[in-house]
Formats: structure tokens, C-alpha cells, sequence
């Protein structure tokens, strides 16, 4: 049993109602029509729940990475898409307060709070899993880098005001030769290319992003040459805890729905709820999504307590579980709706696309079990 503060339940307590009145109304509008959600992000921004980790100094509210996994885990419930721009907005966030210099923090991290967007651009064309193959470069000329090349699928990236973008500057280091940068919206050089008509996850904006002699001044380097593989692994990390947290919403999400949907569908004069084939189905669903929450829990629960030798091996272990458990529970709630799960009308066809990405993104499912068994056999 977790214990939570009077003040961590009442943040809770008033997300959960702003997903039930707010959120969830939108959800199946914007991803019909694939459309980015701003009066969403407005209310995330008025209710301060933006940049919940950002500590107090730079204009957050600090909060533990405990109750960030639950408010993503209670947006996720009914709409995952407005969930993602929590956490595109955390992971471009979190490079900059992870290693950037106190200016740099002071420069960008307030606006993140207010409004303003923020996302994490390391993919490339040719370097997804294999991020050490990545081609974009930045080339230093006096006091300022010269970036060149081309980053996709980046998630808010055509909305974001600030990016956290990864370059080499130094290519035969390898993982040492990489650093990080932030790149501002309006930036000279910095090219949107298109964003993606996707399978689920339809209100969230990948972008594609080319970088012709973009000028980046020094200052915007994020800690020292060299440092971004580092930089870019630490935020990772979290990122995978927050997709755990987006998962387990989605797959209880979908338990809500199978099981109300259950207790109505009459078949054989009885609710479908009453066979034995369906609650099998609700008690395997429940019992997974359970697991797989208080697996996710442990894992922020280490961030939280600073417990940085299992945090890397927790956070993958959450991500894959929860997200094979989101994919595995969403296709059995379609299952227990019958043809009426599968139709648009109803939100399980919706969330079964949705916890695809989950399988895939921030690191495929194959390289989060690469990673916890090189950490297991690392000991
Ligand atoms: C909707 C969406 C949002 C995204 N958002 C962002 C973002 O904001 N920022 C960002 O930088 N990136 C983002 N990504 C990129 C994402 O992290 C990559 O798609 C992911 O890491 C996988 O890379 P890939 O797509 O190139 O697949 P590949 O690396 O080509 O993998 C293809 C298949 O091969 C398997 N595979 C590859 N290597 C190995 C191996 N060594 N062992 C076993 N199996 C392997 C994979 O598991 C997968 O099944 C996003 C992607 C999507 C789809």
C-alpha cells in the first residue's frame, strides 16, 4: 500500500477530475482528426501540472517522480495521447536540468511551466535502436556550433519551443563524442519537415527536423563536449518510467471500459459478465495491469529515494512489462466488447492503437530486456 501526503492526494484528486471532465471528452475528437491538442496543454499549464518535476527555483512544483507516474497513469486512463505531451514535455526538459549550466537552466526551464513546449530529439532516419549511428553534426566555429543533419519521429517536435537536440562533435569518440545542445523554435536553420500520420497516439505531433548550418551559441550547450550519451541515457531512463505510467493507465483505462461494457451486453439472456470465459479474461487483465503498476511504483519509487544502482534496471523492467500488459490487456478488452469493441464508437479500438507506441518508443521492448539483462549479469 502506498502513503501518500494530504497534499500529494489532493494534486491527484484534482487531475483525476480534470481527465474525467476535460481530457476525456476530447480524446476520441483529436484522434480522429490527429489534432494536437492545445486547449489541453492550456488547462495542464493553469493547473500547474505542465512541468510537475521541475523543482520550485525554476518555476515547478518539484514534485516526487512517485505522484508524476500517477498523474500521467490518470491521464493515460482516458486519453494516452495528452499523457505523451506530459512526458515529451518532461524529457526535453530533463537533459537541460540533468546538465545544464545554472544560466541555461535559469534561460529556458522557467517558460516550460508557463506554456511553453519543450521535446527530446536524438532519433535519426539511420539510427534508431542503434543511436551511436546517428549523423547529425555540430561543428564548433569561434563561440558558436554549426549544426547539420536531420532527427525524426521527434515527439511535440514542430510545436516545441525548446529542444534538447544530440549531435556529434567529435564522431570517432563514438559514445564519447556526442553532445547535447538546446535549440529554441525560430531558431535560423532549424527546418520542419513533416509530422506523422500515425497509427494511435493520433493527438500527440512527431516531427521530422533538419538542421541546415543552424547557429547554436555556446551557451546553449547542454554540460561539457562529449557528454550527451550520458545526458541522453539519464533521460532515457526516466522517460521509460513515464511510459510504464502511460501504460498502466491505458490498460486500466481499458479494464474500465470492458468491464461496465460487460455488466451491460446482454447475450443468452445474462450479462456476457456473468460467463465464466469473460471474467477469466477481466481477473487475467486485472491482475497483470496490477503487477505491472506496482512494478512501475518500485521503479519511481528508486528514483525517488535516489537509489541510482537499480533505477536504470527498474525503469526498463517497468517499461517492457507495463507496456506488453497495456497491448496484451487493450486487444482482450476489444475481445470483451466483441464487434462493438472494435468500432470507433467505443474507446478500446482507440487505446489498443495507442498502446502499440508504447511497445516501441523511447526504446523498443527487444532493447529494454538488452538493457535489465546486461544490468542483471552486470553484478
Ligand atoms: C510515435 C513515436 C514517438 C517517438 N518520439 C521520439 C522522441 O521524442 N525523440 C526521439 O529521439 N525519438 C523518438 N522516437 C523514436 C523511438 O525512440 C525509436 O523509434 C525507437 O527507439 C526504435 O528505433 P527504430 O524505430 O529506428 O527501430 P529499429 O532500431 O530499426 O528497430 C527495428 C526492430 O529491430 C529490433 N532491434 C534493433 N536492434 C536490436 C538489437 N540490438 N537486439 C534486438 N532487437 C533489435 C527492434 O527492437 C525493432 O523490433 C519516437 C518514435 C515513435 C514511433
Amino acid at each position: 500500500m502506498i502513503e501518500l501526503s494530504e497534499e500529494q492526494r489532493m494534486i491527484l484528486t484534482t487531475v483525476k477530475s480534470i481527465a474525467q471532465e476535460k481530457i476525456k471528452p476530447r480524446a476520441s475528437e483529436i484522434d480522429e482528426k490527429g489534432e494536437f491538442p492545445w486547449d489541453t496543454v492550456k488547462i495542464f499549464a493553469e493547473n500547474g501540472i505542465l512541468t510537475p518535476l521541475l523543482p520550485q527555483k525554476y518555476g515547478g512544483i518539484g514534485l516526487e517522480y512517485l505522484i508524476f507516474s500517477m498523474i500521467l497513469e490518470e491521464i493515460s486512463k482516458v486519453c494516452a495521447s495528452s499523457a505523451l505531451i506530459l512526458i515529451a514535455q518532461a524529457d526535453g526538459m530533463l537533459p537541460i536540468l540533468l546538465g545544464g549550466s545554472e544560466e541555461l537552466k535559469n534561460r529556458y526551464l522557467p517558460r516550460l511551466s508557463k506554456g511553453a513546449l519543450s521535446g527530446i530529439a536524438a532519433t535519426e532516419p539511420a539510427a534508431g535502436s542503434d543511436i551511436l549511428s546517428m549523423r547529425t553534426r555540430a561543428v564548433r566555429k569561434g563561440n558558436v556550433y554549426v549544426i547539420n543533419g536531420q532527427k525524426c519521429f521527434i515527439t511535440n517536435g514542430s510545436v516545441a519551443d525548446v529542444l534538447s537536440v544530440y549531435a556529434y562533435t567529435d564522431p570517432d569518440k563514438r559514445s564519447k563524442g556526442i553532445t547535447a545542445f538546446v535549440v529554441e523554435k525560430g531558431s535560423k536553420g532549424l527546418v520542419y519537415g513533416k509530422n506523422e500520420n500515425k497509427m494511435g497516439m493520433r493527438g500527440s505531433i512527431n516531427s521530422e527536423l533538419f538542421f541546415e548550418d543552424l547557429v547554436v551559441p555556446e551557451e546553449n550547450r547542454i554540460s561539457e563536449e562529449g557528454k550527451g550519451m550520458e545526458n541522453l541515457m539519464a533521460a532515457l531512463c526516466t522517460s521509460r518510467l513515464f511510459a510504464a505510467s502511460q501504460a498502466v493507465g491505458l490498460a486500466q483505462g481499458a479494464i474500465n471500459e470492458a468491464v461496465n461494457y460487460s455488466k451491460q451486453r446482454i447475450q443468452f439472456g445474462q450479462p456476457i459478465s456473468k460467463l465464466q470465459a469473460i471474467q477469466f479474461m477481466i481477473a487475467d487483465m486485472v491482475a497483470n495491469t496490477e503487477a505491472a503498476r506496482l512494478l512501475t511504483y518500485q521503479a519511481a519509487r528508486h528514483i525517488d529515494r535516489q537509489n541510482w544502482p537499480l533505477v536504470p534496471r527498474f525503469c526498463t523492467m517497468a517499461k517492457f512489462v507495463a507496456s506488453d500488459t497495456a497491448m496484451k490487456v487493450t486487444t482482450d478488452a476489444v475481445q470483451v466488447m466483441g464487434g462493438y469493441g472494435y468500432m470507433k464508437d467505443y474507446p478500446v479500438e482507440r487505446m489498443m492503437r495507442d498502446a502499440k507506441l508504447i511497445q516501441i518508443y523511447t526504446g523498443t521492448n527487444q532493447i529494454m530486456r538488452l538493457v535489465t539483462a546486461r544490468e542483471i549479469f552486470r553484478e
